[in-house]
């Protein structure tokens, strides 16, 4: 007999998207759940990020008249993803798009405000189902203030390390700024947004802190007991079942009973250098490129395993390749690959990929190059017209920041030649790319790789109706310059199988009673592309969701009637 210390209907391991979900979920059907996160501030990665959720046919884009159907959305999976394997089988799709649409308006319903993110487009939109105008939503601005005193326990969330209380699709527009009237316009709402907010002494979250204060604030409201620094060390199991969790608390472990279900929300395992060097496979890494919450290491994983769970998709990232400016996020390079006059380079000088593609295209390119020339890392290729012109959110243009340039990672040469020279490319190789590149561009063309061409890409172009293509311009403004770009990511997006109803699934593909897991702990349904900005946050709080329902509801089923 197993002696508890305390007992819950649902056990969530994790406090990001996916986990407060489906806390709040259990929570709404009257169950006791309790959340545990190993880190001192909830939120994981997701608290981090731009807080964008990718949810085909959702309620707030119809409502902003766009139109989409599930149907168009199925098509645009079976075009994009394809034949993956059983993470994003027919039947998960189906749940994602269809679960997807009751969650948003879930969490609309308990009062959780959303924004459609106009304009931010699929990142595939060329292909078939594709929406040019975008199927995102992001939290709108809101004030933590009655958090109280567990807004001091909320990880840091984007807009704060740029000290502005900016959504993430007016970020663009803010590195815009002076590019178009409309970018100016909505980098001036941004400005006096922050303003208001500082002489009201709100504390206005906007992205992913946003998402994750309001659901910890309905979740609180609703009884959820939530444990910070608290990691799971592993499962309790009972003829087979997953039962309970034993987890480190209050400087002891304690043995937690969770009589509907065990949630694995916990993030992958990007920090985890010794998983990523044994999964890795074409896509090495030894987890020092991570910019995931430090809390991605992968343990409650290892303990679905030790049980006999299947995985796959291991070796795969949400990769987001990455200048090496030191200042992630703060640079005008990290946008570089969507403006125009920049290229992304191998050491043979050659072009591989579309820049302007999504961020996990980009990387995978970056990998599948360096089979057969050094491309990891590559080389971001630009020219002076480019400094001059462009900014980000805290540099202005013709602006490096001072540890940037002392740093030695930033060459400069008055020749292509001489920068391929100091960059050790192939110099010929380089003025070559260069030259072929800068014909076609001229015109705002590039019949190598098609950059520019559809909606995604010139979403986070040049807003400027003085470009002819949002994204290319030839590069012929000396002094030139170059950065080393490594194959970054935002989290690994391999992990535990699980079925349409996210329950974890064992070697024979039969849920392990008990046991339910969402997010970045999972194969994702997304196989192995970004369908769109969100795609991952949502994958996370959409099983999240249904997991929760389904544990709730099998043990409701299981009740005696009598009883
Ligand atoms: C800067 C940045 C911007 C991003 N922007 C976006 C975006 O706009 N849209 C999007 O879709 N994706 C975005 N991403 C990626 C996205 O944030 C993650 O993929 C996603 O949030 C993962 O969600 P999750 O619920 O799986 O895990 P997380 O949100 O990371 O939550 C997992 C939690 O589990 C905890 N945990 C781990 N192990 C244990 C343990 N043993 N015991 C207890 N707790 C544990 C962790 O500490 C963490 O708090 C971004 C990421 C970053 C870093």
């Amino acid at each position: 007999m197993t002696s508890w210390d305390s007992t819950f209907d649902v056990v969530v391991i994790g406090s990001g998207g996916g986990g407060l979900v489906a806390a709040l979920t259990a929570a709404e059907t009257g169950a006791g759940v309790l959340v545990v996160e190993k880190q001192a501030l909830i939120g994981g990665s997701t608290a981090m990020s731009g807080g964008v959720v990718w949810v085909p046919n959702n309620p707030v884009m119809r409502g902003a008249g766009v139109p989409d159907s599930y149907e168009d959305a199925m098509a645009h999976f079976e075009a994009v993803v394809g034949d993956v394997g059983p993470a994003s089988s027919y039947q998960r799709r189906q749940m994602f798009l269809t679960a997807g649409v009751d969650m948003l308006a879930f969490l609309q319903k308990l009062g959780i405000r959303f924004a459609y993110c106009r304009g931010y487009s699929d990142y595939y939109s060329n292909a078939k189902g594709g929406v040019d105008e975008g199927r995102a939503v992001e939290p709108a601005p809101w004030n933590a203030n009655v958090l109280g005193e567990w807004g001091s326990k909320l990880q840091a969330g984007l807009a704060k390390t740029l000290g502005m209380a900016v959504m993430t699709n007016e970020a663009r527009s803010l590195s815009n700024y002076n590019r178009s009237l409309r970018a100016f316009a909505v980098a001036t709402r941004v400005a006096l947004r922050t303003a208001g907010a500082k002489a009201t002494r709100r504390e206005l979250l906007t992205n992913g802190a946003a998402l994750i204060g309001q659901l910890l604030k309905l979740a609180l409201d609703r009884g959820v007991a939530v444990w910070t620094d608290s990691p799971f060390e592993d499962l309790v199991v009972s003829d087979g079942n997953v039962v309970g969790v034993r987890v480190s608390h209050d400087g002891k472990t304690v043995q937690v009973a969770a009589r509907s279900g065990v949630l694995i929300s916990a993030g992958g395992f990007a920090h985890s250098a010794e998983m990523r060097t044994e999964y890795g496979g074409d896509q090495p890494n030894q987890a020092k490129w991570t910019m995931s919450n430090p809390g991605d290491t992968g343990e409650a994983i290892q303990a679905a395993m030790r049980l006999g769970a299947k995985t796959d998709l291991m070796d795969e990232a949400w990769w987001l390749p990455s200048p090496r400016t030191g200042r992630f996020g703060a640079s005008t390079l990290d946008q570089a690959r969507q403006r125009p006059r920049t290229m992304y380079v191998d050491a043979a000088g050659r072009r591989f990929v579309n820049e302007s593609n999504s961020y996990m295209e980009v990387g995978k390119a970056m990998y599948a190059r360096d089979k057969t020339s050094r491309a990891v890392p590559c080389w971001l290729i630009f020219d002076d017209r480019y400094r001059k012109r462009y900014a980000h959110v805290r540099s202005h243009p013709g602006w490096f920041p001072k540890e940037f340039r002392d740093s030695g990672r930033l060459k400069q040469a008055a020749s292509i030649p001489a920068l391929a020279e100091l960059c050790g490319i192939d110099p010929a190789g380089l003025a070559d790319t260069v030259a072929t590149f800068n014909g076609p561009a001229a015109k705002g063309l590039d019949p190598e790789f098609g950059r520019g061409e559809s909606a995604y890409n010139k979403a986070l172009g040049d807003p400027s109706r003085k470009v002819a293509n949002p994204c290319v311009e030839p590069i012929d403004e000396a002094p030139f310059y170059a950065v080393e770009v490594l194959p970054g990511d935002v989290g690994t997006c391999g992990g535990l199988l699980t079925d349409e109803h996210a329950r974890v699934l064992d070697q024979s593909d039969r849920p392990i009673p008990g046991l339910y897991a969402t997010g970045n702990s999972t194969a994702t349904v997304m196989g192995r592309h970004y369908l769109g900005p969100g795609a991952s946050i949502a994958n996370s709080m959409v099983f999240g969701y249904v997991a929760a329902r389904c544990a709730t509801q099998e043990a409701a089923a299981n009740q005696d009637p009598h009883g």
